[in-house]
């Protein structure tokens, strides 16, 4: 049995005798405890509830430096968490640096501590203000006396040389997986929670910085598996496979040894990790989110191309692994980039934007500033206004449940080892270049992690979506075939479930009786000048619904990539068919040897009463890519006609805009985030650009009656139409986000 599970019964049952789970910050709002501040507090007597991990709307974060103590102004802090109503904190306490008089030998204290206690002091403060408070440690660098007495906690690198720091040469980097983490900060952990009533402990950089071939992880992973450590990256070497497993496992024991140590000493904390992600990430998210009770997606802005919709999809990607579990979203004042300029500030377009993001979809704010000394205050009243919207509108935003019918597929096991050293190309762009498009289509739709596609985590949807999820399990095929049978629809494109969950190819596709079609032995691309030709009907009218808009449209480009397929169903006349590659130099050779064929690229059927759809080729890559309106077109009007079915929330009008839809206890919520801008694909936003009317039609939930429709941001009463089973609401316009509240 889980420790977790155990203590968790064991204080819900204590806090349910005492009745002090709701409300339990009323206390000590807005009392300005005054010279208080500084002084410890008796921790039963302001303790927040014990189940607290769903109180905290908003969140901050003040990581100290060492020469802060002494220097800088708590006073500051704490008056303007106050001012912005954050209701939780997370504090510097140790690790690399002790921030209070730790006794734990070698955890160094830092140099300008004297005698005085900064961890203590910010933490009673924030607990005079009711806030949840969690304790932060960073266990990944370490001190020369370190070295010193243990230089086999200190990592190795594969030439068999001990780390030092990259950043500060003075420091060492440990090594994650060995006695350091193991023994030197479960003390350090243990000491924390003993001397303060935290509600947890957040752990930064706790999982490793890169392979480690120090003694303990050579003996260890030999004792494990009988294999030397790897030596490459490759998915087909053993040893890396083994050892992709090995430090999963290693690094949950970490994780559960820690949460069990601290609950032990306070029943209602936990350890925190900062972990997580989509299906680039490391760790598994499924075990991630039955560890965790609350996590904190650390994507803290944006840096080259990443496109602004970004902190909403990794807001999706943590909630298809943690469901209805409280998740925040980090966020960086400042600018994020290589050459990490940690004390500079952000515009404040870029940052409403970014957390307006995070908001739309379910993440609630946290912002990280490091260094007490503020060297420029400019994002303070930015975060201010941010914060204070949150909270004047903050039970509208306690969400229970998205409404969306569209799930996107994600999975980790297909980048490992079907993607590896080529994962962000090979399967992470075919997820961005489906995002794209459904985001262009305003259609609201949440992730799913590829080991959730039981019938418990997929019930919500009508449609699951496959972009090129080529690794998928006997048992994953069966249960997307499941949902199928249950009267769902699936889109899927070019080599999803060709390979097992391990990587290997399969003779045919997982899902070939899904697809009604088998792989015919051959993968062709990079495919150059390649197209594919529109089968419309005599009578547009009769074309395809997938055709939809692309009436006068003899043939469009096709993808760098396809697979050979042959029919194994009976399908209706196809309505794409390839054209394929002819010379696109020198100029004159540039004509089709072949003008017509009859290998179809989009496969389209009825299956009992679910509807499914294949593409072989990278349509979803391919737009992300070279961003064809033609290829958008083709997968918005895809999702439209495999859904068959009303939208919950259709929005006409011009520009870009990230659609989200919410169940909360009695209202509901349409999120329209603004993304018509110059700068959405490659940051910072220079300016807020409002957007014209947008005509909005709502589908209210069976049984839900509509008693009123408020504009949240606006703040005002909306042109609007209540029937029976709809709401019309006319937003006039739009500058960085609306907020469409349906009261019932
Ligand atoms: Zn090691």
């Amino acid at each position: 049995m889980d420790a977790n599970k155990l203590s968790r019964r064991a204080f819900l049952g204590t806090s349910a005798l005492t009745g002090v789970v709701s409300g339990f910050s009323r206390t000590f709002v807005g009392l300005k405890a005054d010279p208080a501040f500084l002084v410890p507090t008796s921790a039963e007597q302001t303790a927040p509830a014990a189940d607290w991990f769903d109180k905290p709307m908003r969140w901050a974060q003040l990581t100290l430096v060492e020469n802060d103590p002494g220097r800088y102004d708590p006073r500051l802090w704490l008056d303007y968490f106050e001012r912005i109503h954050a209701d939780a904190a997370c504090l510097s306490a140790g690790g690399v640096v002790a921030y209070y008089p730790t006794n734990v030998p070698l955890h160094h204290r830092s140099a300008w501590l004297r005698d005085a206690d900064p961890f203590g002091e910010l933490f009673a403060g924030c607990r005079a203000r009711g806030m949840v408070v969690i304790a932060r440690t960073d266990p990944h660098a370490a001190h020369q006396d370190v070295y010193d007495a243990h230089p086999d906690w200190i990592a190795v690198d594969a030439e068999g040389r001990k780390r030092r720091h990259w950043a500060s040469p003075e420091l060492w980097v440990t090594c994650a997986l060995g006695p350091y983490n193991f023994e030197f900060m479960t003390a350090v952990h243990r000491e924390i929670a003993s001397r303060y009533d935290v509600d947890g402990i957040f752990g930064n950089r706790w999982s490793g910085s890169g392979m480690c071939y120090c003694e303990h992880c050579e003996r260890n992973f030999r004792a494990a598996t009988g294999l030397a450590l790897p030596r490459t990256t490759s998915p087909r070497d053993p040893s890396r496979r083994a050892y992709l497993a090995w430090q999963q496992d290693r690094l949950f024991e970490l994780w559960r040894l820690w949460s069990r140590e601290i609950a032990a000493i306070r029943p209602r904390a936990r350890f925190i990790a900062n972990a997580g992600g989509g299906a680039l990430s490391p760790l598994d998210m499924k075990t991630v989110g039955e560890i965790a009770d609350i996590l904190f997606a650390d994507r803290q802005g944006r840096s080259g191309s990443t496109p602004l919709w970004t902190n909403g999809k990794t807001a999706k990607e943590y909630r298809a692994a943690l469901g209805r579990k409280p998740v925040g979203g980090i966020f960086s004042v400042g600018v994020e980039d290589a050459h990490r300029w940690k004390d500079s500030v952000q515009s404040e377009a870029e940052l409403r934007l970014w957390v307006a993001e995070g908001t739309a979809n379910g993440m609630r704010p946290w912002f990280t500033k490091f260094s007490g000394t503020v060297y420029d205050t400019r994002w303070m009243p930015i975060v201010e206004r941010i914060y204070g919207w949150h909270h004047r509108v903050e039970r509208y935003l306690r969400n229970e449940r998205p409404l969306a019918r569209v799930g996107v597929v994600y999975s980790q096991q297909t980048a490992a080892f079907y993607g590896a050293d080529r994962a962000r190309e090979k399967v992470e762009d075919h997820t961005l270049g489906f995002y794209q498009a459904l985001l262009e289509a305003r259609v609201p739709f949440e992730m799913v992690h590829d080991r959730r596609l039981d019938a418990e985590h997929v019930r919500a949807f009508t449609l699951i979506v496959l972009p090129n999820i080529a690794c998928l399990s006997d048992r994953q095929c069966e249960e997307i075939r499941a949902f199928v049978r249950g009267g769902g629809s699936v889109i899927a494109t070019f080599e999803s479930s060709l390979y097992d969950e391990r990587g290997e190819r399969r003779s045919d596709f997982g899902l070939a009786d899904l697809f009604g079609v088998r792989f015919a032995g051959r993968v062709e691309g990079p495919m150059q000048n390649s197209y594919i030709r529109l089968e419309h009907a005599a009578d547009a009218r009769a074309s395809h619904r997938l055709l939809q808009g692309l009436h006068d449209t003899p043939r469009i480009i096709n993808g760098v990539w396809r697979v050979d397929v042959a029919p194994d169903a009976a399908f209706e006349a196809t309505p794409l068919t390839l054209i394929p590659s002819y010379p696109d130099l020198p100029m004159e050779m540039v004509y089709p040897r072949v003008e017509k064929t009859n290998a179809s690229q989009a496969f389209l059927r009825e299956v009992g009463r679910g509807r499914v759809a294949y593409f072989p080729w990278d349509i979803d890559r391919a737009f992300w890519e070279v961003m064809s309106l033609d290829h958008g077109r083709l997968l918005a009007n895809a999702v439209d006609w495999a859904t068959n079915d009303e939208r919950p929330v259709a929005v006409r009008g011009p520009g870009l805009l990230d659609v989200t839809i919410w169940r909360q206890q009695a209202s509901l919520t349409v999120h329209l985030v603004n993304l018509t801008n110059a700068m959405t694909m490659k940051g910072p936003v220079r300016e807020l650009v409002p957007i014209g009317e947008q005509r909005v039609r709502i589908a209210l939930p069976a049984g839900a009656k509509a008693s009123r429709v408020h504009l949240l941001v606006a703040d005002r009463t909306p042109e609007a139409t209540i029937s029976g089973e709809h709401v019309d609401v006319v937003v006039p316009s739009i500058l960085d986000r609306e907020v469409i509240a349906v009261d019932f």
